[in-house]
């Protein structure tokens, strides 16, 4: 380990704060975590590699932010409570002022959802972040893909589609992602993508109410789709019904938009399935949470997802056997 090396993970050990159920954080070689007794862990990992899941420029403390933010949705998306993470950093140099800015935007979140960073590993190469995070569950109640049932109504939580007409308007020029847009509804869809907020209490509130989940990170086709393959399920999606924000409306037209609300990724908001008697506990929590939950379907016995017609002409329902 280069000195270099030792003084950036040292700006980020400074982050994070002693709890109960971090017996050893960073500084050995490994960490040594106390479970809640009875509980059972839920680990994932996701990477971010710049270029590819974030444009070049983007702002180190938006990279921080998203960085963890992508790996607290697929705990939000199981239900469970995060409790620990790991962090591998890939950097190309060691700029303290970058370091500290990812930092920001790390804690931010982290310190939010009352996550501890306990360990990781620091090299150098092409920017890259790679979270590990540790949650915990009451055995049994996770919110798995393969628990969708006939008859199940379809719900996604808040807006779909604003990260995807981000991007596309970055792509186009006419939005950039380092800085405050002029206009508020351009700067809401710029947040939607840099920063996006894990549903970690919705995800937690779901445990004993929604049958399945997913967190929508490759667009709501994808994502429900695997809900319906593990499920062996299928499901019919009513494109009206479709939650679209009031900026993605007014950027792109509401064709554009429900378009972007079926196929667009990268929103983390999260798609369940719930039997219809669980319709007011789910609008009560809607309330509770100061969360929209949208009701935008059914699951349906037999394969493939139906998502209407196009807005040209009365086709009915299309088939989706690409996905
Ligand atoms: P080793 O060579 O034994 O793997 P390292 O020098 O890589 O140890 O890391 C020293 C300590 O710092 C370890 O506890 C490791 O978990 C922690 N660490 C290294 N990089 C990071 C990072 N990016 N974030 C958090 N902890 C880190
Ligand atoms: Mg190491």
């Amino acid at each position: 380990m280069s000195l270099a090396e030792f003084s950036l993970i040292e700006r980020i050990r400074t982050r994070t704060h002693a709890r109960a159920d971090v017996l050893l954080g960073i500084g050995d070689d490994a960490a040594l975590l106390q479970p809640r007794a009875g509980e059972q862990l839920v680990v994932t990992a996701d990477t971010l590699n710049s270029g590819v899941h974030f444009p070049a420029e983007t702002p180190p403390y938006d990279i921080g932010w998203k960085t963890l933010a992508v790996n607290l949705s697929d705990l939000a998306s199981m239900g469970a409570r995060p409790a620990w993470c790991t962090l591998a950093l890939s950097l190309p140099d060691a700029q303290t002022d970058w370091i500290d800015a990812f930092a920001d935007g790390f804690f931010a979140l982290a310190d939010e959802y009352g996550i501890v960073l306990v360990g990781g590993d620091t090299t150098r190469g092409p920017l890259s972040l790679s979270v590990t995070a540790i949650g915990q569950i009451v055995p049994g109640t996770a919110l798995r893909r393969d628990a969708a049932r006939g008859g199940d109504d379809v719900w996604v939580s808040g807006t779909l589609g604003d990260a995807a007409i981000a991007l596309r308007a970055w792509q186009g020029g006419t939005l950039d992602v380092r800085s405050v847009a002029d206009d508020a509804q351009v700067d809401d869809l710029r947040l939607r993508l840099a920063r996006p907020t894990p549903r970690v209490a919705l995800g937690r509130a779901l445990v004993g109410v929604a049958h399945a989940a997913v967190d929508v990170s490759d667009g709501l086709l994808a994502d429900l789709g695997h809900i319906c393959d593990r499920s062996g399920v299928g499901a019919r999606i009513d494109p009206e019904r479709l939650p679209v924000s009031a900026a993605a409306r007014a950027r792109v037209g509401i064709t554009q938009a429900r378009e972007a609300a079926l196929r667009g990724g990268d929103d983390y908001e999260l798609c369940f399935t719930a039997a219809p008697s669980q319709r007011s506990a789910i609008e009560a929590l809607s309330a509770r949470l100061s969360l929209p939950l949208t009701r935008i379907g059914t699951i349906i016995t037999g394969g493939g997802i139906a998502h209407g017609s196009d807005d040209d002409g009365p086709r009915g329902y299309e088939h989706f056997n690409e996905l």
